[in-house]
């Protein structure tokens, strides 16, 4: 959180194409473990749907200078959300609770899960096409992917996200790939 706080004041601050990158990237890290600070704020349940989902991206994208902060959180947010998709088994503590309204059934769970996490992995691709050369997109990607690959490998349910975005990753790169002349 304190990572994210970091960001969100370069950004406000600072608002330098370079130092965005870097807030990019702080981001990034915080979004990995966002979704799980429902664990510690009051009211909310584990896996509740305002933390895992891309609600606190939408609101950093209201303002333009935190888009950097923005296309971070979609990318870490996604990830750890690609990772709860595959718990072993869809039941009680995995399942995605709503404040006041209960609980998503196991299809409901698996549909939020993957669409916010999907949506997370297309929320960064589309800010950071916006915001930077081709030459710091690639940059970005590769960072992108070392960070999902590293994070991936090593939590519960990654290998099998990792798959699937690896066949997501294949079919974004044919269709948005940065020219470079
Ligand atoms: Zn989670």
């Amino acid at each position: 959180m304190s990572l994210l706080a970091i960001a969100l004041a370069l950004c406000w601050f600072v608002p330098v194409p370079l130092v965005g990158l870097g807030a990019l990237a702080l981001a990034a890290l915080s979004g990995l473990t966002f979704p799980d600070v429902d664990q510690f704020v009051p009211l909310l349940r584990h896996r509740s749907a305002l933390t895992h989902s891309l609600l606190v991206v939408l609101l950093c994208m209201a303002d333009r200078r935190l888009h950097p902060v923005a296309a971070g959180l979609a990318l870490g947010i996604g990830f750890h959300l690609a990772a709860d998709c595959f718990p072993a088994s869809m039941r009680g503590f995995a399942t995605v609770k709503v404040p006041l309204a209960g609980t998503f059934d196991t299809q409901g769970s698996y549909m939020w899960l993957a669409i916010n996490a999907v949506a997370g992995s297309y929320v960064f691709g589309m800010l950071v096409e916006r915001l930077y050369d081709p030459q710091v997109q690639i940059i970005a990607l590769v960072g992108a992917l070392l960070l999902g690959a590293t994070y991936l490998a090593g939590v519960p349910g990654g290998y099998r996200a990792l798959a699937v975005y690896a066949a997501i990753f294949w079919v974004g790169w044919r269709l948005h790939r940065p020219t470079l002349e």
